[in-house]
């Protein structure tokens, strides 16, 4: 399971190249209000050692210290990304670490991109969403069309609503990166029409400015999760390309 620190990398990433990693989570725990079976961090029920939140001032501190020290060492950073273990928007400090970030960021790597992966739950909230609109790439999270299908492959804490997802993305103008996980295991395919048709429709509804396709790439908590191959995702997917969406498919 991944564990990491509050500031961790530069690492390479398949989707963000040289990416140096903002945790706001527990460094030694997990926390998410989605439980995806798919989770690099594992369950949810596994990562409770540890609870404590990092705060805005530790995160900024810390992030000068290493974009200086990257800097004295000629360390390419491509992007300066929100990742970790768990849901980065849960952080309380939120919106006052994306400020800070955006601040260093100029100071030390002004050509890097700020991200932040998030699962979108929280989007509709004011501060978060003006944080959101704020960083370079925020790329949101929807797996499952439905609230049944997000409820096997996301396990959301109760009260997730993907038509609330939806509407509150709708206030971006498409100003977002999608970011869609396609796996199949027995009781989940995200081949299928019942997965793929309803997910169509919301990319069509949102119209994000990049659409970002994954399977998994790591061990996942579920054994029974199988990887699509890239030439499947892009036939899955083929329909949207042909109508001009921009879509990265990461195998
Ligand atoms: S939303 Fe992300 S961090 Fe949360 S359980 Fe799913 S994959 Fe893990």
């Amino acid at each position: 399971m991944l564990r990491e620190k509050t500031v961790f990398g530069p690492i390479h990433s398949r989707r963000l190249g040289n990416s140096l990693g903002i945790n706001l989570l527990p460094e030694e725990g997990k926390l998410c209000n989605f439980d995806c079976i798919y989770c690099e961090c594992g369950w949810n029920r596994d990562g409770h050692g540890d609870t404590r939140l990092p705060s805005a001032r530790e995160v900024r501190d810390k992030l000068d210290a290493m974009l200086r020290r990257c800097a004295a060492e000629s360390i390419a950073i491509d992007s300066i990304t929100f990742s970790g273990d768990g849901e980065p928007t849960l952080n309380p400090d939120f919106a006052a670490i994306i400020d800070d970030t955006l601040r260093l960021r100029d100071r030390h790597y002004p050509a890097a991109q700020v991200s932040v992966l998030t699962n979108a739950t929280r989007a509709d909230r004011p501060d978060v969403a003006a944080a959101l609109r704020r960083v370079d790439n925020a790329i949101m999270k929807i797996d499952a069309p439905t609230n049944a299908l997000a409820a096997v492959i996301n396990r959301p804490a109760p009260g997730y609503d993907v038509a609330r997802v939806v509407e509150s993305l709708k206030a971006f103008d498409g100003r977002f990166v999608l970011q869609t996980c396609m796996l199949r295991c027995s009781d989940y395919d995200s081949t299928q029409p019942a997965v793929l048709d309803g997910w169509m429709d919301i990319v069509r509804t949102l119209r994000p400015r990049r659409i970002m396709v994954y399977t998994v790439d790591r061990a996942t908590p579920r054994p029974d999760i199988e990887k699509l191959s890239p030439d499947t995702m892009r036939r899955l997917v083929q329909p949207l390309l042909d109508e001009g969406f921009q879509i990265e498919i990461y195998g």
